[in-house]
């Protein structure tokens, strides 16, 4: 059983992507630079932000964060929306997520130009994924095909089971393992809540992709032996055994699973690391306007 390392595979790209910037630099070229907007002082949505722009720094990149009061309208976000679209020094961007309950996601997702969308949650994009065209993935599943690939898991012909159908996670990830490509070619079952007799699919499936926030629940009598497993989930719960006072489950109840498993991601240190890695190579592709010319 091989246990497939997150952490050091986006260290890896980091890396990678360090170096590409330093040439770019030496050549003269233009430095990768991505914003982000941080509506609101959610604690949780500051760490993710505050760890992304580090990390922009950390390999080179410009950062801009755009940060503006809870009480922002829907207009005046619009506003800044337009004024990044219109900023030629910005190459990618991003919106901190969720947005306060009066702003309507959608609307302020559809107004992201495509070609800076480097969360790849446009409907343009979204299409472009479905029909495999050359576009921006979403952060996660994006992270997910990259472990894919860098471990060198055979996909084409597999069945693949998916289950949660959220539009971050589960549903980008059931196109993108059918698709027609290198990492894809799966036979895929895209499962959710209300799927009857869950376990007679995954006790099928060669790959499971699990995606739904419900702690430990993929269990070992649900798998067969030789399994790929992704665990996508992250559930924060008390815990009197760490310092925090908290631990972090996955979907998947590890210990067992893995024992089946030729290959499965830890919660942490799996697919979490992954989603910075793939928002600094959407970033790099936006910089070197490889999507959109
Ligand atoms: P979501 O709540 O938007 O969607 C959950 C999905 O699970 C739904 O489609 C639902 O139909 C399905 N579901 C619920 N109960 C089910 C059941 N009993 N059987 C089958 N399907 C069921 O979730 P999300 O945003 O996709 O996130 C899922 C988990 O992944 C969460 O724990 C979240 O924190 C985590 N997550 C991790 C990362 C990362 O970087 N590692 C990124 C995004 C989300």
């Amino acid at each position: 059983m091989t246990i497939i390392d997150g952490k050091k595979i986006s260290e890896d790209i980091q890396n990678e992507i360090a170096i590409e910037v330093e040439t770019i630099a030496e050549q003269g070229g233009k430095i990768p630079h991505l914003a982000a907007i941080l509506v609101g002082t959610d604690g949780a949505s500051e760490t993710y932000v505050g760890s992304k722009v580090k990390t922009c720094e950390k390999v080179g990149f410009r950062s801009t964060l755009v940060r503006l009061p809870d009480n922002t309208s829907e207009q005046e976000l619009l506003a800044e929306i337009a004024k990044l679209n219109n900023n030629d020094d910005v190459d990618g961007y991003i919106i901190q997520l969720p947005l306060p309950k009066h702003i309507n996601e959608h609307r302020i997702l559809e107004a992201v130009d495509p070609k800076k969308d480097v969360d790849g949650f446009h409907p343009q994009n979204v299409g472009r994924m479905a029909l495999n065209l050359p576009t921006y993935l979403p952060a996660t599943p994006y992270g997910i095909m990259q472990l894919l690939e860098r471990y060198n898991i055979e996909t084409s012909g597999k069945h693949c089971v998916v289950i949660g159908r959220s539009n971050i996670v589960g549903s980008p990830m059931s196109i993108l393992m059918a698709r027609n490509s290198d990492q894809g070619n799966c036979t895929v079952t895209l499962t959710h809540s209300r799927t009857k007799n869950l376990k007679e699919y995954t006790l099928k499936a060669d790959i499971v992709i699990v995606a739904l926030g419900k702690p430990e629940f993929l269990t070992a009598d649900m798998v067969k032996d030789g399994v790929v497993v992704i665990d996508v989930g992250i559930t924060r719960m008390p815990s009197d055994k760490t310092k925090s006072g908290f631990k972090l489950f996955g979907d998947v109840k590890y210990d067992e699973v893995a024992a089946k498993a030729s290959y499965i991601t830890p919660v942490p240190g799996g697919v979490g690391p992954m989603t910075i890695a793939s928002l600094l190579m959407n970033t790099l592709k936006a910089s070197k306007k490889e999507i959109y010319s």
